[in-house]
């Protein structure tokens, strides 16, 4: 084994068992993500919906960019939906 390669593999493992640790990965995190956000979007708590996801995206950056480009959508289009029945 490459000696050079040994820290960046413990590293890798670090964070991939940091991330089991909070019951989520970024696969099953991701496929929930659309949902959430339309939820979140019509006024739920991410922290009530699902604090594992939540917890999740605090530590992990690829998935908030995920979720926070999501949300962004997701309340744009409601914001075009509501403009129909609020002033
Ligand atoms: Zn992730």
């Amino acid at each position: 084994m490459n000696p050079h390669d040994e820290p960046a593999r413990k590293l890798i493992e670090h964070i991939f068992l940091k991330h089991q640790d909070d019951g989520m990965d970024c696969d099953s995190c991701g496929c929930q993500l659309e949902c959430l956000a339309e939820k979140v979007a019509a006024g739920a708590s991410l922290h009530d919906l699902w604090p594992e996801v939540e917890a999740h995206l605090v530590c992990c950056r690829d998935c908030r960019e995920e979720w926070q480009a999501l949300l962004c959508i997701v309340q744009a289009e409601m914001r075009g939906e509501l403009d129909k029945d609020v002033p």
